[in-house]
């Protein structure tokens, strides 16, 4: 039996409303795009739902006491919620450097890093 799923494509400000039927995992046709960037959105969600991740961290030490941070790849849509309560347990401590890698494969997963969004030098009291 054919079913479809609704999509609105974020590859640009158009948003194309995208429709992709599929037979169980096997899909049957993509519509609605006007380009192919469109499409690829729509199988990719279809398939493997990935999305950017950035928030703050507590750190001490610096001017500021939230640091930007986020995952230098797109995670899995289904594992955003488990990479916000890791990250959020994390405490940084002042000088960082901007690209700094603060978690090392934060999933087990090789090449999955939280990184620091900006410099922060230490302050000396
Ligand atoms: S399908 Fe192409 S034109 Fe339409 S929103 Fe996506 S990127 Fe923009």
């Amino acid at each position: 039996m054919t079913e479809a799923e609704q999509y609105i494509c974020i590859g640009c400000p158009i948003g194309c409303p995208l429709r992709l039927e599929h037979e169980g995992d096997k899909i049957i046709e993509i519509s609605g795009h006007d380009c192919d960037r469109g499409a690829k959105y729509a199988k990719q969600e279809f398939t493997e739902p990935r999305r950017d991740f950035s928030t703050t961290v507590a750190i001490s030490g610096a001017r500021w006491n939230r640091l930007p941070v986020k995952v230098n790849r797109q995670i899995h849509k289904d594992r955003v919620m488990e990479g916000a309560r890791i990250i959020h347990e994390l405490q940084v401590e002042a000088p960082v450097k901007l690209g700094q890698v603060l978690i090392k494969n934060v999933f087990g997963e090789e090449g999955i890093d939280v990184v620091a969004c900006r410099t922060m030098d230490r302050v000396i009291s």
